[in-house]
């Protein structure tokens, strides 16, 4: 028999994730009784509560907040000309390399990426750096050939099968493609969009108009995209069907820097207010650029499996409404009547664009692995217990408030069910009145619950009730009149908001 391997810790706290997400209604698998679909997940009873609620505090965050932001929601499928234009039809690919013996498929960028970091984690930071070097070299002047040369110099060989038997290096376009039309021959190519950002740069000017923008203004939105993505790993942090939240800043020409500045710094204090905790949040700033940008830079989260994107903050230039204009042949131009140092107007230009792109699945696994916490405590016995919790900002938590009568009889039921009917237009709770109440109080520690109300025979006497909090286990015994208040104190999108003025 063949021994187990001992899993590595960050690989053992991401399977811990992985298997709470699933357990307890959180993430699933697509498809699951079909064994499911590579890297396309689906979101269960408590997980859509709260992914709804990371989207709903960044929608506000952006439009709410700011008078000269405001929200599109464009069409999945565009003109196919839009993805021409936007340079995804001829560029939007990955290197990829299949290993003959295995028949596993990877990307082979990344391999040699890996190599690079187990030479910096080894020690040799030199050696690592220069490996990177040559790659981006390679990738750049396309030299396909080159990278496969590469991968065999440095003796990378497939993981599984342990063999350097590669085939070549091949581009692969990351866009799913499908027919439009009911006649086959006269059905046109379509994609399924790969980013939101299009939709909202062809509307520019619908929006501009219409809601009488004045530059610098922005447009969010939020959405589904779609990456056929060659090696889909590590749950939904890199997925093939996935949500982005993107706002896209139109400001005057020269203004760019000052204004990739102001974003950069806005959206890292909203992961902090969040509760990402600044420790584990970085930038990492890109130095080689695409050909149009003139600045960008992401925003990492340490994941179990290391510092990896959450976002990306990109100074754009005017490339994008410029390849619009270019293929659609219409002005995307805005007339801008404010007076330039020497009183005369700015004129007509087409604008630059600072662009913030944020995914809120990998929002949701960050927010997701900084919760999950284990508590190494003592049972009643005195024995070692663990208590496992999720630690989430109240704000997003999906259940606010679980309401437990302390027992099935005498009147306990009712009043807590009156409790809920006060409460439940305010907030998301629940009632509860199955097993012990000490199991019940583990359950919604394991969904996140921020606060359980319990309803005993006291209450039934003088109207009070005990509120249990969920980070720290304390119990506080309060009138019924106060637990708006005590909830919403805590819970209000307020709370996370306020830091961002
Ligand atoms: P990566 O380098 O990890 O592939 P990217 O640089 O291609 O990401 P962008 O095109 O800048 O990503 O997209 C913006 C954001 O969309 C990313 O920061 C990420 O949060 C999210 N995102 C991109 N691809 C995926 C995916 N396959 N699954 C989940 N989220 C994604």
């Amino acid at each position: 028999m063949q021994k187990p391997q001992a899993q590595s810790t960050t690989e053992s706290t991401l399977q811990k994730i992985i298997s709470h997400a699933k357990e307890y209604g959180f993430v699933f698998p697509s498809s699951e009784i079909y064994d499911g679909l590579a890297a396309v997940y689906d979101y269960g009873q408590y997980g859509v509560e709260l992914k709804n609620n990371l989207k709903a505090l960044w929608w506000k965050a952006m439009t709410q907040l700011n008078e000269n932001i405001v929200g599109v929601d464009a069409a999945i499928f565009m003109h196919p000309l839009t993805w021409k234009a936007s340079g995804h039809v001829d560029g939007f690919s990955d290197p990829m390399i299949d290993n003959k013996d295995s028949k596993k498929r990877y990307r082979a960028d990344v391999l040699i990426e890996d190599k690079a970091a187990e030479y910096e984690k080894a020690g040799d930071e030199t050696r690592g750096q220069d490996l990177r070097n040559r790659l981006a070299r390679l990738l750049e002047a396309n030299n396909l050939e080159g990278v496969r040369n590469l991968i065999l110099e440095e003796k990378i060989v497939c993981p599984v099968s342990g063999t350097a038997n590669w085939t070549d290096v091949r581009q692969f376009n990351l866009m799913f493609s499908t027919q439009m039309g009911a006649v086959a021959e006269d059905a046109d190519t379509i994609y399924l969009r790969p980013e939101t950002a299009q939709g909202i740069f062809v509307n520019f000017l619908n929006v501009q108009k219409t809601g009488r923008m004045k530059i610098p203004f922005g447009i969010a939105q939020i959405g589904k995209a779609f990456r056929n993505e060659v090696v889909a790993r590590q749950f939904i942090f890199r997925m093939r069907e996935f949500e982005q939240m993107e706002m896209q800043f139109f400001v005057r020409p020269g203004t760019q820097q000052q204004w990739y500045e102001y974003w950069k710094e806005t959206r890292r204090k909203w992961h902090e207010a969040l509760g990402l905790p600044a420790a584990k949040l970085k930038w990492h700033v890109h130095e080689k650029l695409a050909f149009y940008a003139d600045a960008a830079v992401d925003i990492e989260y340490e994941f179990p499996f290391g510092f990896k994107e959450i976002e990306g903050i990109h100074s754009r230039t005017n490339h994008d409404l410029s390849k619009h204009q270019e293929y659609s042949k219409k002005k995307q131009q805005y007339f801008d009547n404010d007076l330039d140092e020497n009183g005369k107007p700015y004129g007509n230009y087409i604008p630059y664009v600072v662009e913030t792109s944020v995914g809120a699945d990998r929002l949701f696994l960050a927010v997701l692995s900084n919760a999950y916490t284990e508590d190494e405590g003592v049972d009643a016995d005195g024995n070692p217990k663990t208590r496992i919790f999720l630690k989430f900002h109240p704000s997003i938590a999906p259940i606010k408030a679980a309401i437990f009568p302390l027992v099935k009889r005498d009147g306990l039921p009712e009043k807590a069910k009156a409790i809920l009917e006060d409460l439940r237009y305010d907030f998301n709770v629940i009632y509860e009145e199955r097993d012990a109440i000490g199991r019940r109080y583990t359950r919604q520690d394991l969904i996140g619950t921020p606060f359980c109300i319990a309803v005993d025979y006291q209450t039934l006497e003088d109207d009070t009730v005990t509120i249990r909090y969920r980070d720290t286990t304390e119990q506080k015994r309060v009138h019924i009149s106060e637990l708006r208040s005590i909830i919403s104190e805590e819970v209000s999108f307020k709370r996370v908001l306020e830091k961002l003025s």
